[in-house]
């Protein structure tokens, strides 16, 4: 524990990942294709959902969802997409990629879009919401899937943290026309980075695999798979990008499938032991009801955030903030002032070390450490921007 307790640290069985690249490496096949499919095939398993392709991200994904479901609406740019500025810049991006307005909704006391903020912020341009699952959490999912049906808006799901959680019984993701998941590293479901999109509907499904391959419209392995004079023929049918996974990626995807359901309820149990020991005393993002969260995230709210964080860091543990409200940037500032709640919620937020490698023992000196802290707070003064511990990424 010399370096202290940090907010995540992924845990690879490597045996097995190692055993998995090295069927790759002997049979002289990396890419795409191969593992890639594999890695497609147990994931529709796992989760039931119909169709799955694997891509070099899930910011890659989102812009996938947004850019077919732009081509297939027939919506044109400046059309609107509702979303979150409680997020990655990644679920935003991917709007503005598309020459599409983000319009921002805001927050619920899951973190999660609100569907009555939702609904006051249609307009007659609007085609669709952006959901992003906070920390695993499915809010008002449900809520928002009957407003889209409502409006007919289309419903993309960012659930890069949501490998894992369980809506009623069922796998997130089938509430969506477009699910997106991300395999980054410090994700539930690590490889080094990958994601996977996930359409409920079939040409969709089929219309991906070109665009994450520049548009080409049979993969490289069909092709040496294929017969004949012309195996090493392919069409070229729209401007595609170079987004699709790789079979290295896909290995470590397929090991780690394997644990995700033991992994997550290793998180749950760490959350449930947060919950016990912080108890009333600090102020935690509840999960929906009828959620089965992945626990990609153990959410507090604080006053003097800032201020706790740096005490935390001198006592080595290492929390993160999920996330900067993203009016607080340039590109978003549009929307600054409008959504109070996400900008409230972002002064206040802190995300506590969950991983697997942390122990019962390592929440109670947390939670002590914790505690003493917050009681020790003076009433909330403003301090100077602090330099504060920082993942690079999630
Ligand atoms: C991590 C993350 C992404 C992007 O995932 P990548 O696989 O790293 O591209 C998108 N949205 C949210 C909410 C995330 O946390």
């Amino acid at each position: 524990m010399s370096d202290g307790i940090q907010l995540f640290t992924p845990t690879y069985r490597v045996e097995e990942c190692l055993a998995e690249i090295k069927e790759c490496l002997e049979r002289g096949w990396t890419g795409v294709g191969y593992k890639t499919i594999e890695l497609e095939q147990a994931w529709t398993k796992y989760t039931g959902l119909p169709h799955a392709h694997f891509l070099a991200s899930a910011t890659a994904g989102l812009h996938l969802a947004v850019r077919l479901l732009k081509e297939r609406g027939g919506w044109q740019d400046g059309d609107e997409i509702i979303s979150t500025a409680l997020t990655f810049v990644s679920t935003n991006h991917a709007i503005l990629y598309e020459n599409l307005n983000v319009v921002f909704a805001d927050v619920d006391q899951y973190l999660c879009l609100d569907p009555k903020s939702i609904e006051a912020k249609i307009t007659p341009k609007t085609r669709a919401v952006m959901f992003v699952g906070l920390g695993g959490n499915a809010g008002q999912l449900e809520e928002v899937v009957k407003l889209c049906k409502k409006h007919n808006l289309k419903l993309i799901l960012d659930a890069a943290h949501m490998a894992g959680t369980r809506i009623n019984g069922r796998h997130a993701g089938h509430e969506a026309d477009v699910t997106v998941f991300s395999f980054h590293a410090v994700k539930n479901l690590p490889t080094a980075d990958g994601g996977m999109i996930c359409f409920a509907e079939e040409s969709l499904d089929k219309e991906v695999r070109k665009w994450s391959w520049l548009g080409i419209n049979k993969d490289t392995f069909s092709r040496t798979v294929a017969q004949g004079a012309y195996k090493w023929h392919y069409e070229v049918e729209v401007e595609g990008f170079k987004y699709h996974g790789n079979s290295i990626m896909a290995s470590l995807g397929l090991v780690a499938l394997k644990y995700l359901d033991r992994d997550n309820s290793y998180r749950r149990q760490v959350s449930a032991w947060y919950d016990e020991l912080l108890g009333d005393s600090i102020e935690k993002v509840p999960t929906a009801p009828g959620c089965e969260s992945s626990r990609h995230l153990y959410q507090i709210l604080v006053d003097n955030r800032d201020e706790v964080m740096l005490a935390l860091n001198e006592s080595k543990i290492y929390p993160g903030v999920h996330y900067r409200v993203n009016t607080a940037y340039q590109m978003y500032a549009h929307g600054a002032n409008s959504v109070p709640k996400a900008t409230n919620a972002s002064e206040r937020i802190i995300s506590l070390p969950l991983h697997m490698q942390m122990t019962r023992l390592d929440v109670e000196h947390i939670c002590q450490t914790l505690k003493k802290i917050v009681q020790s707070m003076p009433a909330k003064k403003v301090v100077p921007a602090p330099a504060i511990n920082m993942q690079p990424v999630g």
